[in-house]
């Protein structure tokens, strides 16, 4: 890259307009560009290019021997363009796209500072879809020729489905062949004949999908009083505008996806975009197609799933401003919106949000800052918000809107706790005999029994009798999931998968492996022996085949097709089952072991999700769940039904212990080909570790997994009190420290995974 010098963005100056015309030049003259790349570079770097550049035009430019797309992130200060733009390698293409806006350009810069990624890394999130960069082809249309031959040349002859052409396309817009060739109901060559016949005429027009209108007031809800205050407070906040964070604490079913579609009409009213996040999962079709029932048309969606030319068009519509509304997973967050008027993040609690790998950022609070960047309001939404959100709340941050009861006066379920002490379940079996006495109760009474355990495949560790040894994965410290599905073994981890070997690997003793632990295939073999007469349907992602398979199986146990389903987290969110009376949790103490310092919290969310699936509609639920410990803290919680006691004690540990959000977290995990590379870096990264006060370094520790893909991992642990700055300690340190180039270190500001 030779001519090209990185500035650091620390020193960034603001980017806004008035700086960028004091750096044009005399007219028509090349002027130096600072241009934000993907790659990991603590800046921009400046190229030559055209004095009329926008700020935040999306551009190409050589980089070594590659071309690179990249944005322009502002003019050369004066005086700090060393290098005259004549000697600069220049911008050799402007995207016609819109400019980055400044928001989104302030965000990049503030989420980069944040979390430590590389301001281009980041970048790339935004600039995800390259495709959308060139407009889409356009397309060949054919009508009826302007000037129609009075009698086409011969050997051209007229026949029935010629005339049925004609007669028809005089009706019809102009649309591609053979698309007219279907709604006429005659084959392409047809078309084609009229076509060289002079009679139908051929011309280009861009492919425009046409934007979808929603109509705000089109199928309001017929809010109850509770909901209508809240929903009130939300529309207030929407159309006073400016920055402001609203939590919406309700019940599951108490309607608080009603009561944000208030706020989404009142932002599409005021004509500007809405943003609603939520976790992946939870994007399900019964979600699409409540929103179009209540607006009138689809939502853009944004997701891993989508297919190339969908998501190119919401990239591009979304830039464009003309996605009014766009829902997606995290990265929705980072397209360029010139105009987001409201940011909506459902299920706000659910850990799902956190990114792990590149840019390690938890979208949640990334929107709260886009929101405070782009000064507009959000609203967050859960039946069990996160510690980090109430305690916001608490100190007055955040607003709130409660919605303490279930719509249409449907009672929240009854929970009771099954202990596997006195009612251990049958040797080899899971399900202890109160859970299916009634389970057999619920299902003869016509209704659905669901059995929750948040365990994937058959077994999560094949032992061998003979000799003790554990089926590991060879690439990662950990043991192999059996999947009876597939007739797999496979690790969770890195996707290894391998045949059930016929003997053990280690003394070769012969049908001695034994699948030890529950998954859910093993509860749905428990559950056809000993429920022979139900209906059961498995549903976790290993046994879906996409999108319309999951919208089927929903439909299916909606329709009361199915009498007991058995299920991970997939089936936790929510879904409404009308049918569905009883809830069973196999392993409700799952989940609670582990250095995770939100595992307490985290359980009980979930927990407190699934049981939300019993008893929605006119009969009321029920919840068992199956434990060893029923005086745990999170248990005792879910009986009581005491949300706020349950947190108040949370929270006091957690402050006690200066853990987030009381105080700040830091992961530092180092991993390197050979465990004696690991030790070094991570010995030599402990002997450089900062002092400050109120900051403490932990470790060097082997994490649980040592030995992930094949690279051996140490961890450092940075915790802080809550006046402390992180970032600037550890850019510090970690710029100190030379290691071998085959060392990575990953930092992860706030980690959620312990793992
Ligand atoms: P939550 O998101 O709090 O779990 P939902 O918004 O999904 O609750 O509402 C639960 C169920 O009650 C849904 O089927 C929804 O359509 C229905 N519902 C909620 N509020 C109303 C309302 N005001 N009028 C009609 N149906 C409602
Ligand atoms: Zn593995």
């Amino acid at each position: 890259m030779g001519e090209a010098k990185t500035t650091d963005t620390d020193a960034a100056p603001d980017t806004d307009g008035a700086d960028h015309k004091q750096a044009v030049k005399a007219p028509g003259d090349p002027a130096v560009w600072r241009v934000l790349l993907p790659v990991p570079l603590a800046g921009p770097l400046d190229y030559a290019g055209p004095p009329d550049l926008q700020i935040g035009a999306v551009v190409e430019v050589p980089l070594g021997s590659r071309r690179v797309v990249g944005a322009v992130w502002g003019p050369a200060e004066p005086g700090d363009a060393a290098v005259p733009a004549a000697r600069l390698k220049a911008i050799e293409r402007v995207f016609e796209v819109p400019a980055l806006p400044d928001t989104t350009r302030r965000f990049v810069d503030w989420m980069a500072g944040y979390t430590l990624a590389p301001p281009g890394q980041v970048l790339q999130m935004a600039l995800s879809c390259p495709a959308a960069l060139v407009a889409e082809e356009p397309e060949a249309v054919v009508a009826l020729a302007a000037d129609l031959p009075a009698e086409p040349a011969p050997p051209f002859k007229w026949t029935a489905p010629r005339r049925r052409v004609v007669e028809q396309a005089r009706e019809l817009p102009a649309m591609p062949a053979a698309e007219l060739a279907r709604q006429v109901g005659c084959g392409v060559p047809v078309i084609r004949g009229l076509i060289e016949a002079g009679v139908l005429a051929t011309h280009w027009r861009p492919r425009a999908a046409v934007p979808p209108r929603y109509r705000p007031g089109h199928a309001p809800a017929d809010l109850s009083a509770d909901q209508a205050a809240a929903a009130s407070r939300l529309c207030d906040t929407v159309a006073a505008g400016g920055y402001s964070v609203t939590l919406i604490d309700g019940v599951t079913g108490s309607g608080k996806t009603e009561v944000y579609f208030e706020a989404i009409a009142t932002a599409l009213a005021g004509g500007r975009q809405v943003l609603v996040l939520l976790p992946e999962i939870a994007l399900t079709a019964q979600w699409l197609e409540r929103f179009e029932a209540r607006f009138g048309a689809a939502p853009t969606q944004w997701h891993s799933r989508l297919t190339p030319l969908a998501r190119r068009r919401a990239w591009r519509a979304a830039a464009e401003g003309t996605a009014k509304v766009v829902v997606g997973a995290r990265s929705a967050l980072m397209l360029p919106y010139p105009d987001l008027g409201l940011i909506v993040v459902d299920e706000e609690h659910e850990p799902a949000f956190k990114q792990e790998d590149g840019v390690h950022y938890h979208a949640r609070d990334m929107a709260v800052t886009r929101a405070f960047l782009g000064e507009i309001p959000a609203v967050l939404c859960s039946a069990t918000p996160s510690l980090e959100t109430l305690v916001n709340v608490e100190r007055g941050r955040y607003g709130q809107v409660v919605l303490p009861r279930r719509f249409g006066g449907a009672v929240l379920p009854e929970v009771a706790a099954i202990d596997l002490r006195a009612d251990p379940p049958e040797r080899g079996n899971f399900l202890s005999p109160p859970l299916l006495a009634e389970a057999a109760a619920t299902l003869a009474r016509g209704e659905q029994v669901l059995l929750f355990l948040n365990r994937r495949g058959y077994a999560p560790l094949t032992l061998c009798r003979s000799c003790g040894h554990r089926l590991r994965c060879p690439n990662c410290e950990a043991w192999l999931v059996d999947h009876r599905l597939g007739r797999r073994l496979v690790c969770h981890h890195c996707g290894y998968t391998r045949s059930v070997p016929p003997a053990c690997p280690e003394c070769g003793a012969v049908d001695s492996l034994t699948p030890i632990g529950p998954g859910v295939e093993r509860i749905a073999e428990e559950v056809a022996a000993v429920l022979p007469e139900a209906r059961t349907l498995l549903l976790t992602s290993d046994h879906l085949r996409g999108t319309a398979d999951l919208a089927d199986k929903m439909r299916r146990i909606r329709d009361g097709e199915v009498d007991v389903v058995i299920g991970t987290q997939l089936i936790a969110k929510g879904h409404h089952f009308p049918g569905l009376t009883l809830v069973g949790v196999v392993d409700a103490d799952l989940g609670l072991a582990g250095g995770d310092p939100r595992a307490a919290e985290r359980t009980y969310q979930l927990l407190s999700q699934v049981a939300g699936r019993a008893g929605r509609a006119d009969r009321p639920g029920r919840v068992r769940l199956q434990t060893y410990d029923p005086d745990q803290p999170v248990l005792a919680a879910l009986l009581s039904g005491d949300r706020d006691a349950f947190l108040e004690v949370e929270a006091a540990e957690r402050a006690a212990r200066h853990l987030p959000p009381f105080g700040r977290l830091a992961a530092i995990v180092v991993s390197a080909p050979t465990a004696a590379a690991a030790d070094d870096a991570a010995q030599a990264l402990a002997r450089a570790a900062p002092r400050a006060p109120g900051l403490e370094i932990l470790g060097p520790a082997d994490p649980p997994l040592a030995v992930l893909q094949r690279r051996h991992r140490r961890r450092l642990l940075a915790k802080a009190r809550r006046e402390v700055r992180l970032q600037p300690i550890l850019k510090d340190w970690l710029g100190r420290v030379r290691l071998p180039g085959s060392v990575r270190v990953t930092v992860d500001i706030d980690p959620y995974s312990f793992m």
